[in-house]
Formats: structure tokens, C-alpha cells, sequence
């Protein structure tokens, strides 16, 4: 889609911000940010899967751009964990019911018997 009020340079230096340059994933992610004055921020990127680092200044409008991208790979990753989290709970919930279960018609079929409870005397 063509805007006509968006610099060609700086949407791709706000693309280049995202992409690792060295590998091309978009694992990159800011180490250190400083102001450079009042529409510049000076900021070292790193790549999570190559190690690549670069420290470079961009203008406002790429920064908030990289910042809303980060925050939604923010909510994405916190989705994916709390999905885990669920899956993993559901998963023991579902173990503890057959293990009950087993216990249960253990219990009913006479194969667990008092002496298998009562504590051993001397
Ligand atoms: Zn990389």
C-alpha cells in the first residue's frame, strides 16, 4: 500500500530495526536505548539467533513502530505460554483422575486391602 506521507528510508530502516540483517529472522530486540535529542532515539539492536549487535540512531516514528512490534511479539509469546501452562495443567489434571480412578476400582475389586494401609508395627 503506498503512503505518500511515509519516507521510503524510513520504512526501511523501521523493516531493517525488525529483520536481523546477518540472518534475516526477526529476532531482533533492543539492548540499550538512549534519547539523541528531541526526535532521535540511539539504539543497540541484537539478534537472539545469530548474535549479530549494531548500534545505530532512528527517528521517533520507526522506534514507536519497532515498539508496537515488539509488543505484540509480547502478547503472542505470553499467549503461547499461557496455552503451555493450560495444556500442562490439563494434562495432570487428567493424570490425577486416572490415577483416582485406578485407585478407585482397585479399591472396589478388593486388591487394596487394610493391611496395605496400616502402618507396619514392630
Ligand atoms: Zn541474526
Amino acid at each position: 500500500m503506498f503512503n505518500p506521507e511515509v519516507n521510503p528510508n524510513q520504512e526501511k530502516k523501521y523493516h531493517w530495526m525488525c529483520s536481523c540483517p546477518e540472518c534475516n529472522t526477526e529476532m531482533v530486540y533492543p539492548v540499550e536505548w538512549d534519547e539523541a535529542g528531541p526526535a532521535h532515539w540511539t539504539i543497540l539492536l541484537h539478534c537472539a539467533n545469530c548474535n549479530w549487535a549494531s548500534e545505530d540512531t532512528y527517528v521517533n516514528a520507526d522506534v514507536m513502530d519497532f515498539d508496537e512490534s515488539l509488543d505484540r511479539q509480547t502478547e503472542v509469546i505470553r499467549a503461547d505460554v499461557n496455552m503451555l501452562v493450560q495444556e500442562a495443567q490439563d494434562h495432570e489434571t487428567e493424570k490425577f483422575g486416572a490415577e483416582i480412578g485406578s485407585f478407585i476400582a482397585a479399591l472396589y475389586n478388593d486388591h487394596i486391602l487394610p493391611s496395605d494401609i496400616a502402618r507396619q508395627m514392630p
